[in-house]
């Protein structure tokens, strides 16, 4: 099968092709259904689940995607594959599916990153509920870099004030620095860059209510959260939570895979309100006694060189500026959502089918370190 043919076209086409999997999963999970919640303002989206529930309940395993909306395209071919290649080998007597198509449902569907209002769900996930404003100090000293607060102009002059802006940034206070202000989150501005809110988001609460369900009823959870946009172009990156005891070394040898990381400043980069470790601080706190994998893919796209960081801070900044305060003419926009659709979604044939051999690859490693096929 052409490589093309796993990623969908449209937010509406994969809902479609999720739901329509119900029927083939049934046959081996009878009592196997499908959940959503409608988004209270945005009626033409949906966060949509399926539960397979298994004979007795010892495992499960959870696969959700578009945590940041358009990043669920990605997403949305690693489910196929789990559904199609991995579930017929699990056993439906001791092991049930929980499987989260677009946790991000707006974003997905309008080829975003942040839900409709400019959180980004993975800044959102407050391990004590509260969202502190104090967090990320260097965003504000970086604010002029990175959230301009005006219109787009003409993009090649905002190119040079992006590159002079972030030279400087370079020089001081330095590489470690801007990246960890960019990308950290922060809680203070509602319309800046990695924003995490102020309250809990509905998408939030949502995945919580799965999470603790999950938790509840299974002795043992492994779940694969999608993502792209970071790490190596043609190596996906197998992402643990800092919270997570195994170190990445054990990991690497556990699922047979050439790339894991744990998502903190010395290996990945560092996340205030990160979803994963706050699903591994629900069990450290209330289900001490179940086993927990809260692991996540990330597919890199632009690379994980100097000037690949700077090209992806460069749309990242831009698209929100779009976002926020539009942009001097209709080639300027549209120059700014097909490069940000290259960073979180690329066209070129070759990482596509890459980005699917790893998926592939990865999810067989984990599945097998379970001993679940
Ligand atoms: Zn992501």
């Amino acid at each position: 099968m052409d490589a093309n043919a796993w990623f969908p076209a449209s937010y509406d086409e994969s809902r479609r092709r999720f739901r329509d999997s119900l029927p083939g999963l049934q046959a081996r999970w009878p009592r196997a259904r499908l959940e959503q919640h409608v988004l209270q303002e945005h009626p033409d989206v949906s966060i949509d689940w399926l539960w397979a529930e298994p004979g007795q309940r010892q495992n499960l395993v959870l696969i959700s995607t578009a945590e940041h909306g358009i990043e669920g395209y990605v997403g949305a071919a690693v489910m196929k594959i789990f559904i199609e290649e991995l579930a017929p080998r699990l056993d439906p007597e001791t092991t049930g599916l929980l499987l989260v198509h677009a946790i991000n449902p707006w974003g997905m569907k309008h080829r975003c990153r942040v839900n409709s209002h400019n959180v980004d769900l993975n800044r959102n996930f407050a391990l004590d509920g509260s969202y502190d404003p104090a967090v990320n100090p260097g965003y504000d000293r970086m604010r002029s870099l990175l959230a301009p607060g005006r219109p787009v102009g003409w993009l090649p002059r905002e190119d040079l004030g992006f590159i002079a802006r972030v030279l400087r940034g370079l020089i001081s206070p330095g590489v470690a620095a801007v990246r960890e202000a960019a990308l950290l989150g922060q809680h203070r501005h509602p319309q800046g860059l990695y924003y995490g809110g102020t309250q809990r988001q509905e998408e939030t609460g949502v995945l919580l209510g799965l999470y603790r369900q999950a938790l509840e009823n299974y002795a043992s959870v492994v779940q694969v959260d999608v993502h792209t946009g970071y790490g190596p172009r043609y190596q996906m990156t197998v992402l643990l939570p800092c919270n997570d005891p195994t170190p990445s070394a054990e990991a690497r040898a556990r699922f047979a895979y050439p790339l894991v990381q744990k998502v903190d400043a010395s290996e990945f980069y560092a996340i205030s309100g990160d979803m994963c470790e706050c699903f591994v601080h629900l069990r450290d706190t209330e289900f001490p006694g179940r086993s927990l994998l809260a692991g996540g893919f990330e597919f890199g796209t632009f690379g994980d060189s100097l000037p690949a960081l700077i090209r992806s801070l460069r749309i990242a900044i831009l698209e929100n500026q779009l976002r926020q305060h539009g942009a001097c003419s209709e080639a300027a926009a549209r120059a700014i959502r097909a490069e940000f659709g290259e960073l979180f979604f690329p066209t070129e044939l070759r990482w596509r089918e890459k980005a699917l051999q790893d998926g592939r690859q990865a999810l067989q490693g984990i599945l097998r370190a379970y001993r679940l096929i």
